[in-house]
């Protein structure tokens, strides 16, 4: 049977994306250089170590393999980071995409499926965002996953790649079997944060801004499981196999939740006490982040199994006790 290339597929999404193909039946190749992929996160399918920047091995990789589409996680994420040291996301997430999407060319591989983010609409202009508001990605990160989008469109239509772009909001919660989860180093998401703070890990879970123009004065946004998010990769490799259009498709609930709202059920939820220290806003923030995914629910017919914050909170914290211990 042809296989599913997975970069990135030791990293969090990459990693229950892995499962949810390996569980539909999909055989599948992962490619990670573990510079932030776990190896204990590898439990489904064949590993392939190696860099995207290394143009021979991407080469070999095709060659033993036959693989007949990709999805494509690899990629440096912090934004911070991205701000100080452009050269490092550029050259990672577009130079190496390049070299990813040559040697697919070069192996006549058609299908992509892309991992991309909200953050390439910078600042809402409207309360929910559809793929259609205008672009204003605000760091290199942001514009690194905006350049290659354009890549892949430009090469759709020149060459034929079919492609599907996710563009996520916020990825939280974790397999619901705990195999795998969310695990950064160093943490900077708010969910993983309040449940170290949870644990006594941390002493406390500093909250970014309080004075936003929203109801509780913290920052909405639109948490979605990593586990909905990884169905719908399967969604996209399933509507491009199946002779579907290229498109561009959002993926969050479309609820936004305070950041205090979700300090209040993670309480809920683990029966802790989260002690909370309010700090200044975060730079960069958005006051709220909220998608519609209605494009993605028509066209790939995606149904969201874990829309509830709680749920959403429930599994990270099973997966958090089990790693953290
Ligand atoms: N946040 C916070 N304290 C933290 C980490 C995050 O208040 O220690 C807030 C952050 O300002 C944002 C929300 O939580 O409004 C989600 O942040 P995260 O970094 O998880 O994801 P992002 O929205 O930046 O992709």
């Amino acid at each position: 049977m042809s296989k599913t290339l997975i970069t990135g597929g030791a990293g969090y999404i990459g990693s229950h994306t892995a499962k949810t193909l390996a569980v539909r039946g999909r055989d599948v190749v992962i490619l990670d250089n573990l510079s932030y992929g776990h190896r204990d996160f590898l439990k489904w399918g064949e590993f392939e170590e190696g860099d995207l920047a290394d143009t021979a091995f991407l080469k070999d990789v095709f060659s033993r393999h036959d693989i007949e589409e990709v999805v494509h996680f690899a990629a440096f994420i912090a934004v911070g980071e991205s701000v100080a040291e452009p050269r490092m996301y550029y050259e990672n997430n577009v130079r190496n995409t390049l070299n990813l999407l040559g040697a697919m060319q070069d192996a006549d591989v058609e299908r992509i499926v892309f991992s991309s983010t909200a953050a390439v609409y910078g600042e809402p202009q409207t309360a929910t965002l559809a793929e259609d508001h205008p672009l204003a990605p605000l760091s290199p990160y942001a514009w690194s996953k905006r350049m290659v989008e354009q890549v892949i469109r430009d090469y759709g239509e020149a060459y034929g790649l079919k492609s599907a772009i996710l563009r996520y909001f916020n990825a939280a919660g974790a397999d619901p079997a705990a195999e795998v989860g969310e695990r950064h180093q160093p943490e900077t998401h708010l969910i993983p944060l309040i449940l170290h703070t949870a644990l006594g890990i941390r002493e406390s879970i500093k909250i970014f801004g309080t004075d936003y123009d929203t109801p509780d004065g913290t920052c909405l946004r639109d948490y979605i499981h990593v586990t909905d998010l990884s169905v719908a990769h399967a969604l996209a490799l399933e509507h491009l196999a199946n002779g579907g259009e290229s498109d561009i498709f959002n993926l969050g609930n479309g609820n936004g939740f305070s950041v205090r709202e979700v300090i209040d059920m993670a309480r809920e939820v683990t029966g802790g006490n989260i002690p909370v220290e309010t700090t200044e806003r975060r730079a960069g923030d958005s006051p709220a982040l909220v998608s519609s995914s209605e494009k993605a629910r028509n066209i790939l017919g995606w149904q969201p199994q874990h829309a509830d914050v709680r749920d959403i909170i429930e599994t990270a914290w099973k997966w958090h006790q089990k790693d953290c211990r």
